[in-house]
């Protein structure tokens, strides 16, 4: 057993917040231990309650999808929420809820240690970049700590509104090439690692 796979037995046993009592199933993350990328979402909906695995609605198909467009498969990657528990009617997580989650993602990152990180929507975006408006910072890289953050919008939005759905097409593309020049300036420029400074 992982300290991931720990983890996971822990989540599952989580009752810190009130979301505990509306799921089937604690919706932990999932993806390889050491993966280069990992996409933060919201919260699990109908469907990952059910399974207990993140994006596996329609979301997921089309996120699935934009991974395929770089040439990628979702069990390459790491994908997990801001919170383990579906907020009854999909509500959006409450602030109390974030933050009594927020050990388990912290742990997560800590563990995985990903180079980079893809924030899908308002929620995880706000836990790098506090103060960013996603209309402006989607697609643009920007290193906070040791990581390099990638805003986008979240695919349930995208999928269904044609001025989300291509931005986030055109960000998805970036991901390459981002990861590439991630690798050089964590060599060549180590010093900056507390920074948090736009990138590119
Ligand atoms: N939306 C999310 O934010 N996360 C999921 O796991 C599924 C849909
Ligand atoms: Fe625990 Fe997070 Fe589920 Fe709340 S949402 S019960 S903190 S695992």
């Amino acid at each position: 057993m992982s300290e991931l796979t720990d983890l996971y037995a822990v989540v599952a046993a989580c009752q810190k917040c009130a979301l505990a009592k509306g799921r089937s199933n604690t919706v932990p993350g999932e993806g390889p231990e050491h993966a280069e990328i990992m996409f933060i979402g919201e919260a699990p909906g109908f469907h990952e309650n059910r399974l207990g695995r993140p994006f596996v609605g329609a979301a997921g198909q089309f996120l699935e999808e934009l991974l395929a467009s770089i040439g990628m498969e979702r069990t390459q990657v790491y994908i997990c929420n801001v919170v383990k528990c579906r907020p009854p009617e999909n509500r959006e997580p409450l602030p109390h809820e974030i933050e009594a989650c927020r050990p388990y993602l912290d742990r997560q990152i800590e563990l995985v240690k990903p180079r980079m990180i893809v924030t899908l929507g308002r929620y995880s975006m706000a836990k790098f970049l506090p103060k960013a408006s996603i209309s402006r910072a989607h697609g643009v890289p920007t290193r906070v700590g040791e990581f390099i953050v990638l805003p986008m919008f979240h695919p349930a939005a995208a999928l269904h509104q044609p001025k989300y759905r291509q931005d986030i097409e055109q960000d998805f593309r970036q991901i390459p090439r981002i990861l590439a020049q991630a690798g050089e300036v964590t060599e060549t420029r180590p010093g900056e690692q507390a920074e948090q400074l736009s990138l590119f």
